[in-house]
């Protein structure tokens, strides 16, 4: 049992920047803030040297956000949970994929046994 597999869960967004601040030895920084049509807030850091976008995915509902507070994009016709059951969709294909790998050994081995070699 290997274990600690949940440990991806949490997000590391935060940690890096501020790490690196307390270290003092990076770029100088700025935080932008990007407001989507679901009224989230995101604050996104930026080097100074960077040019900020216009528009931004928020982070939370993966709409897009504008800097307008007063003027977010419009939500597109595409659910945003879409990406959601996407990903469930991406892990239970992970486990057919295991199904299938060893119902094809399992099919291999037979057909060894019984001399039927395709390969
Ligand atoms: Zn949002």
């Amino acid at each position: 049992m290997a274990g600690g597999g949940n440990a991806i869960r949490g997000s590391r967004v935060g940690a890096g920047p501020m790490g690196e601040a307390e270290r003092g030895d990076a770029a100088p920084r700025q935080t932008v803030t990007y407001f989507c049509a679901r009224e989230h807030r995101s604050v996104v850091p930026f080097s100074t040297e960077a040019t900020i976008p216009e528009s931004w995915d928020c982070p939370k509902c993966g709409l897009p956000a504008s800097l307008d507070s007063d003027n977010p994009p419009p939500a597109p016709k595409i659910e945003p949970y879409k990406t959601h059951l996407a990903y469930v969709k991406e892990r239970r294909s992970d486990k057919e994929a295991e199904d299938i790998l060893d119902e094809a050994l399992t099919l291999l081995r037979t057909r060894r046994k019984s001399g039927d070699i395709i390969f």
